[in-house]
């Protein structure tokens, strides 16, 4: 596919990324009217100028001067990889040289008229990620530095381009854990959830965390109306500690008393992810321990195949992962179903092109 150009500088400070009330705060900053600011607001977020210079509602000498002192682009798309399944991946470059990648998801068509019923957008929150979970081709990368509010809206703003229909759902996972980039993420939601804009509404925006407890807390005591993932992904604290080092910071016990806390606070269901590894996680005792922890709050489980991150090098425990084969898989489903869990199996879109869950690490792209 044809990528346009479009020029990113590093320097100066982003326009995109700015709510309302920032966009005021410049205005007055660089000596413009207040009310400047709901028209290069409109102009970003509601019409989605591609170049802030076509924005008409503002005089030329303003546009003038935000391209002069302001970068009016926060990511420049490098490629855009297409899946026969029609996910599509992006590989964008910052304005700093790094690289980030997002994901544009189809899912199941409707019968009615052929197209998909959701457009889900997995964006990134971060450069890297210093998580280190042993299933994820991204923990390969290293965390080199959070993104900024701009990086993650404009991740929806190219990709809306390259969608045919809007985009109905983004869900922070990708790059990156989004509760180690709070501030930043939650700046973003206010973009992206904000009637005015359209973008995306908040009960179909996820934040998906590897289980940063202080994080589900605080989302809880600021009454966050998006949705809460957790990445499960083992039933006893000794197999997610091999499976996902942050857990031996924030143990099982721990984590599942920040989420009973969170449901408590907002009377929100919350999602666990679950990969399913061959001889790891998927017991008969495994199952009724996932279905003991599903039923501690309204919750649902979405069971994923894992996907192989060959194309990094896995060594040691990590290379010894293997998918659960697609009939002890069904199984699973099926007792976990039999014990009154609300189990959804998440299809692995893009895996053709490195674009499944836990499969960025820009293994084709670049
Ligand atoms: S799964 Fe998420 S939190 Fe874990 S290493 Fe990958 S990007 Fe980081």
């Amino acid at each position: 596919m044809a990528v346009p150009k479009r020029d990113i500088v590093a320097g100066p400070p982003e326009l995109l990324g700015l709510t309302l009330p920032g966009l005021e705060q410049l205005m007055l900053d660089i000596g413009e009217k207040k009310y400047r600011a709901a028209q290069i607001y409109d102009a970003l977020y509601v019409e989605r100028v591609p170049d802030i210079a076509d924005a008409s509602a503002l005089p030329a000498a303003l546009r003038a001067r935000l391209q002069e002192h302001c970068a009016t682009h926060s990511v420049a798309l490098d490629t855009v990889q297409d899946s026969a399944d029609g996910t599509k991946k992006f590989l964008f470059k910052l304005r700093d040289g790094r690289a980030i990648e997002s994901v544009l998801i189809p899912s199941e068509l409707r019968e009615e008229d052929g197209q998909p019923r959701r457009r889900t957008l997995c964006v990134s929150t971060q450069v890297g990620c210093n998580l280190g979970c042993q299933f994820c081709a991204t923990a390969s990368l290293k965390l080199t530095r959070n993104l900024s509010a701009g990086e993650i809206v404009d991740q929806f703003l190219v990709a809306q381009q390259y969608s045919e229909r809007p985009i109905t759902n983004v869900v922070f996972m990708g790059m990156g854990e989004p509760m180690n980039n709070y501030d930043a993420v939650m700046q973003s939601t206010l973009i992206l959830n904000d009637q005015r804009t359209k973008m995306v509404a908040p009960r179909r925006t996820t934040l998906s965390t590897a289980g940063v407890v202080p994080g589900i807390e605080r989302m809880a005591d600021e009454g966050r109306i998006i949705k809460l993932a957790v990445s499960l992904h083992a039933t006893t604290q000794g197999v997610r500690e091999e499976l996902m080092p942050i857990a031996r910071k924030w143990p099982l016990p721990r984590l599942m008393d920040a989420i009973e806390y969170y449901y408590r606070t907002t009377r929100k269901t919350v999602t666990y992810e679950y990969i399913m590894f061959d001889g790891i996680n998927d017991s008969a005792d495994d199952v009724k321990r996932l279905a003991r922890i599903a039923r501690r709050v309204p919750s649902k489980v979405n069971v994923i195949p894992f996907h192989d991150i060959d194309f990094v090098q896995p060594e040691g425990f990590a290379a010894e992962l293997k998918p659960t084969p697609p009939d002890k898989f069904e199984h699973v489903v099926q007792l976990l179903r039999d014990e009154g869990v609300q189990v959804m199996v998440r299809s692995s879109s893009g895996k053709d092109i490195d674009a499944a869950c836990g499969q960025l690490a820009f293994s084709k792209a670049s």
